[in-house]
């Protein structure tokens, strides 16, 4: 679900027509819609509620402290990748219980100051970083979980960049490899290496690749007990579907229904770390058109946002689906299917200002005729969106708006000419 939608062809986040936050706060924007993420977090939450069960939402998928913190009113833990993100979790009041901690590379900075806030698990990648983990933990006098982090061999079949559990990624450890940590880690003072990690990479289009991850994890799982390990938790990663372009994603409760029956009856506390799935659909990022321009036999829509305020469809080829925020009755899209022409429409590039030709937001796109100072959005943006945004080309960065209702709210200041050379004293 999303509350993003047209009311005699205007575009509305809930309650809220766009134009008015945009006449307020300027383009481009951010809007977040406070209803959705809350939707997409309690679907999970009844999906797998027959389930011990503790969803972390990846702060990396968008780490607005507005947005951390209603998120963890309403009981999520968050899955952090930095002591920065281990500060926005604090900051927005998270129960510090429930976080865990993966990363290749984390510092002991930063494993020091994750220590001495309790979070639940340090999820571990390496022989090496736990080890440093260990040292680490005894120097401080602290004490610590620890969830290995296994690498299933399976690929969901996504993007080379975004595929993280195959052998041959820097994430996690083999299977066969995971057996000889825990003999040699396993019941340590400090650190209790007590649980599995696994995170497929992004964007499956299918349920399979999670349940073929479970099945090898509990044989795995099976056969650490059989040794004699305890083991109290299977933490799944992220990386559930996310409606970019079709209603044809699997939901929570698919997800869920693959899932539970292989772990009932396990004893095993399931983590789930969901990012995009959560707020993607959550979040839009609204544009104004500068310019069309005709190049060849090519017409080009130039707006203000670039790919430094959304780098998704340079850096991974996205797709976003995208519309103005006005559209003539007969032009309100049906359903954001990939291709979509209709009667009137025309083929039209969709850039930025920034001078880099992956500067796109779409290619060869059926669109109604847009003119200058109309207001484009740009749908299933509010995942890596805003995180991933820059300062390439001294642009500030984009405000962020959490619409609730009929109201809105700026979550974060758009950027001045000032804020960009603040820190360079
Ligand atoms: C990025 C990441 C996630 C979230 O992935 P989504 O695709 O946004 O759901 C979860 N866990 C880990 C370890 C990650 O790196």
């Amino acid at each position: 679900m999303d509350s993003f939608s047209y009311r005699t062809g205007v575009l509305f986040a809930e309650d809220v027509d766009v134009h008015s936050i945009a006449e307020q706060v300027g383009t481009p924007v951010y809007i977040y819609s406070r209803a959705t993420c809350l939707d997409h977090l309690s679907k999970i939450q009844q999906a797998y509620g027959e389930l011990d069960t503790t969803i972390c939402y990846s702060i990396k998928a968008c780490g607005n402290i507005h947005i951390l913190r209603f998120l963890a009113e309403a009981g999520s833990g968050f899955d952090i990748v930095s002591g920065g993100e281990l500060f926005r979790a604090r900051q927005a009041g998270a129960d510090v219980s429930k976080i865990v901690y993966a990363g290749t590379g984390k510092t002991d900075a930063e494993i020091i100051e994750a220590l001495d806030a309790g979070i639940g698990y340090f999820n571990i990648e390496s022989e090496a970083e736990l080890e440093n983990l260990i040292r680490l933990a005894q120097q401080q006098g602290k004490s610590a979980k620890a969830a290995l982090r296994v690498n299933p061999d399976i690929d969901p079949g996504t993007h080379r960049h975004i595929t993280t559990g195959i052998k041959e990624t820097k994430f996690g450890v083999d299977i066969e490899r995971a057996q000889r940590v825990f003999a040699q880690y396993a019941g340590n003072d400090s650190v209790d290496l007590c649980a599995v990690h696994v995170h497929l990479g992004s964007g499956g289009k299918t349920i399979d690749p999670y349940v073929q991850a479970v099945r090898k994890i509990l044989l795995l799982i099976d056969t650490l007990r059989r040794q004699g390990h305890r083991i109290e938790a299977l933490d799944l990663g992220g990386g559930y579907g996310a409606d970019y372009e079709s209603d044809t994603v699997p939901s929570a409760s698919d997800y869920a229904s693959g899932i539970i029956p292989l772990l009932k009856n396990k004893k095993l506390t399931l983590i789930l770390e969901p990012g995009k799935s959560i707020i993607a659909n959550a979040g839009i990022l609204l544009t104004r058109i500068l310019y069309t321009k005709t190049g060849g036999s090519k017409k080009f829509v130039i707006v203000d946002a670039g790919m430094n305020d959304l780098i998704r469809p340079a850096l991974y080829d996205a797709f976003h689906f995208l519309w103005p925020a006005r559209a003539i009755n007969a032009f309100v899209p049906p359903s954001r299917k990939k291709e979509l022409s209709m009667e009137g429409t025309e083929i039209v590039d969709i850039v930025g200002p920034i001078c880099e030709g992956a500067d796109f937001f779409a290619r060869d796109r059926s669109l109604p005729p847009m003119h200058r100072g109309d207001l484009l959005a740009i749908f299933t943006a509010g995942a890596y969106g805003f995180t991933m945004a820059s300062n390439y080309n001294a642009r500030p960065l984009p405000a962020e708006v959490l619409v609730d209702g009929d109201t809105f709210t700026v979550i974060r200041r758009r950027q001045s000419y000032e804020d960009l050379i603040a820190l360079e004293v």
